[in-house]
Formats: C-alpha cells, sequence, structure tokens
C-alpha cells in the first residue's frame, strides 16, 4: 500500500489576520482549490502538488492583506520546507542584481554600513550585493541545506543554516535587514518584521520584497498568477506592505516597483502557456542565443524600505 494512503489527513487550523489581528469582517476571495481531507502530510512534503493550488484565501478591510485561513499546523509547514529543492542558481543572480539595484539610494539614508543581515538568504547571491555596496560583517540565514551546498566558496562561511533566530543577534547591531520572497511564507510576518526592528541600529532599514497583488500581472491572471500558490500564507499589496512596516514601528516606509531583469528565455518559461507550447519555444530561444537577451521588466513585485527612527 502506498505510504501517501495511510498517512493521516493535514491537521488545519484557523489564522487571524497577521496584520491586525483581527477575525472579523474578513472576505472570502477565493475558497480552497484542493480538497483539504485529500491533502496529506505526505502528499505535502514530497512536493508532488499540481499547479494552482492554494488554501482558502481571505482579504483583511483594514489591511488590505490577503491570508489563507485555514492552514496546516506549523510543525506540517516545517516540515514540508525541509525538503525543498533548489535549482535557480542563475535566476536567483539576476533576482539579487534587480534587488541590488536599490543598495545605492538605501546606503545614502543610512548613518554607516557596519552590519547586514539577509533573512531567507538562499545561495547567497544576495550577500556578494551587500559586500560589492560596502556593507560589513555581512551574514545570511537560511533554513534549506540545497542553496548553501550550492553556494560560491567565498560567501559560504557568512552562511548560518538556521531558521532566523532574533535572539541569535545582538539588539541594534545590524544598519541593514533584508528579507526577499519571503515573507509570504512566514506563519507571522509581523513577528519577524518586529524583530528586525529591534536588531536595527537607530535610523537603520529593513528592505523587503514581495508580491504585489495588487501588480496587472497578478490582475490579468487572477488565481491563475503564479502568486496564488500553496507556499504563500499571505499576499501584500502596496498598502498592506506600508500597514505591515508601519505596524511594526518604522518610522518612514517608501514604497516602490520592482524591475527585474531576466533572459528572455526565463521570461518566456513564466509565460501562462501550456507546456506542450511553450517548452519547444523556450528551447529554440535558447538554441538560437535570441532568449539569452536581457528584458527589464516590472513583475509584479514590491519593493517596501522601512527605516527605524
Ligand atoms: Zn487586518
Amino acid at each position: 500500500m502506498p505510504q501517501s494512503s495511510v498517512a493521516p489527513p493535514m491537521r488545519m487550523v484557523s489564522r487571524a489576520c497577521p496584520l491586525c489581528s483581527s477575525t472579523d469582517e474578513a472576505r472570502v476571495f477565493a475558497e480552497a482549490s484542493f480538497d483539504l481531507d485529500k491533502l496529506d502530510a505526505f502528499a505535502f512534503a514530497s512536493r508532488k502538488l499540481p499547479e494552482y493550488m492554494h488554501y482558502r484565501l481571505v482579504e483583511c478591510p483594514t489591511c488590505d492583506v490577503l491570508y489563507a485561513s485555514p492552514v496546516p499546523t506549523a510543525d506540517e509547514l516545517s516540515q514540508a520546507y525541509h525538503d525543498a529543492a533548489f535549482d535557480s542558481q542563475e535566476e536567483a543572480r539576476h533576482a539579487a542584481r534587480a534587488y541590488g539595484s536599490f543598495l545605492p539610494a538605501i546606503k545614502a539614508r543610512l548613518p554607516n554600513t557596519r552590519g547586514a543581515l539577509d533573512i531567507g538568504a538562499g545561495d547567497g547571491a544576495f550577500l556578494d550585493e551587500l559586500l560589492a555596496a560596502g556593507f560589513t560583517d555581512v551574514v545570511g540565514v537560511e533554513p534549506s541545506a540545497a542553496p548553501i551546498a550550492a553556494s560560491a566558496p567565498h560567501i559560504k562561511p557568512l552562511l548560518r543554516h538556521t531558521l532566523f533566530r532574533p535572539d541569535d543577534y545582538p539588539s541594534a547591531s545590524f544598519s541593514l535587514i533584508t528579507c526577499f520572497q519571503t515573507l509570504e511564507h512566514l506563519s507571522d510576518p509581523m513577528e519577524m518584521c518586529r524583530s528586525a526592528q529591534r536588531l536595527l541600529a537607530p535610523g537603520g532599514a529593513l528592505f523587503v520584497i514581495a508580491h504585489d497583488r495588487r501588480s496587472l500581472s497578478a490582475r490579468v491572471l487572477g488565481t491563475k498568477s503564479p502568486i496564488f500558490d500553496i507556499e504563500h500564507l499571505q499576499l501584500f499589496s502596496p498598502e498592506s506592505a506600508r500597514q505591515l512596516l508601519t505596524r511594526a514601528g518604522f518610522a518612514k516606509v517608501d514604497l516602490q516597483t520592482v524591475y527585474n531583469t531576466y533572459p528572455l528565455h526565463y521570461w518566456a518559461k513564466l509565460f501562462p502557456l501550456p507546456n506542450p507550447i511553450k517548452l519547444p519555444f523556450v528551447r529554440v530561444l535558447k538554441k538560437s542565443g535570441v532568449g539569452a537577451i536581457p528584458v527589464k521588466i516590472p513583475a509584479g513585485n514590491l519593493a517596501a524600505i522601512g527605516f527605524k527612527g
């Protein structure tokens, strides 16, 4: 008998709004796109889920955040991340460069460049950007082993293989904390932002990048947008990102659109077409060399930068 058929169903728990803790007046945005009773821990951990699956999503009218509720218990979620594969090193480098383009403007507003922490650092591609921008005492935390194993030799010693634990660092010890494409995955994103605020020196900044659920691509694709993903426990908009950082104690919050520069073949791969049509096209692009042309597009991400008073 296959293991998946004997595993117990996942235990689901309701959530309050991850920003304002309210349980009232949340509007149902979309019902769960799968049968919760058939989803067991084994199926989840082995990551054999079809695309376009998401939890029941509700919208907080106060915060404009979209959040998943009910969701599996925290234990079951952490198990699901345990074996996550890492196969996107080239994409990580392109993303790091796009996010790094924000650093000169942020740096100009910081008191100094001592101490930078990247939460959810992956293979540490962004640590290279921090070093190039002149930051010292740079460190990254990453809970998955695979991206750390794939990191560059000069970056590996700067990466800590662990979940972000605020108690591991002295208060007020960083001038900059960054967290990219990670807030969506946390069961308590507010707690993460409050911890970051505590760990920043006066005048320091928290720089986050998240999917923008109100971006053009998200609105055009609806729930077929790749941002509606079973791994995302909440989705932000410019307004909800502002509220997140303001409620976490940041004195000033800047919001910006992110332009990602990727090779054309990568954009083609993201395009919502059936694979039998898309994959041969992507192969032709790669083979001809045309696919290597860098193309800059706003890919539906928002940047939010909170400054500590
Ligand atoms: Zn709320």
